[in-house]
């Protein structure tokens, strides 16, 4: 997304732990947080969108200078593993790129109270169709590999029958299965 109406929105992006503004530079991450100062006969409301955001740029082509923002998870959704930020969808994107050793379906169990963890996090991932139960130990530690080295955290991956998840449909797909 392209933020180009600066006269009519406020555009904040704010830390959601603490709800401090960030500096909308490039490469900052934290939730967007949207005000729109041109509305009349109604309270002027700072609305947080719950959307987790990555600045990519604040200049381009087009010559507009709004922030170029990519949404990639909800705030409610974030985990935090030993201190680091985890998004479930951002899971998901991980594991999908193994199809078709994998459906792309995960779930993630959180068997903790609230969103912090010390431990490794247990994610559930559908393995595909075609592969074999010798090879599910190999295609676990890889995927843990995976996992570990483009989103810093360490999970306990448990492989499940394809099939084992609902599939998305009108529904969203829930991908945190809470146990606590
Ligand atoms: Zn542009």
């Amino acid at each position: 997304m392209h933020a180009c109406a600066q006269e009519f929105l406020l555009f904040e992006i704010i830390d959601p732990e603490t709800g401090r503004p960030l500096p909308v530079e490039t490469g900052v991450k934290g939730e967007l947080v949207y005000t729109a100062i041109d509305r009349e006969a109604s309270p002027l409301l700072r609305f947080r969108t719950g959307d987790h955001v990555e600045v990519l740029g604040t200049s381009c082509r087009c010559g507009r200078t709004g922030p170029k923002i990519r949404c990639f998870g909800r705030t409610d959704d974030m985990l935090i593993v030993r201190g680091v930020n985890v998004f479930p969808s951002a899971i998901k994107d991980v594991v999908a790129r193994l199809e078709p050793r994998t459906t792309g379906a995960i779930k993630v169990v959180v068997d903790f109270p609230g969103h912090t963890t010390q431990q490794p996090l247990k994610v559930k991932v559908e393995h595909g169709p075609g592969v074999k139960p010798p090879e599910l130990p190999a295609l676990e530690a890889e995927l843990e590999r995976r996992l570990r080295e483009a989103l810093a955290f360490k999970a306990e991956v448990e492989l499940v029958p394809p099939d084992t998840f609902e599939k998305p449909g009108v529904q969203k797909v829930q991908l945190i299965e809470r146990r606590a």
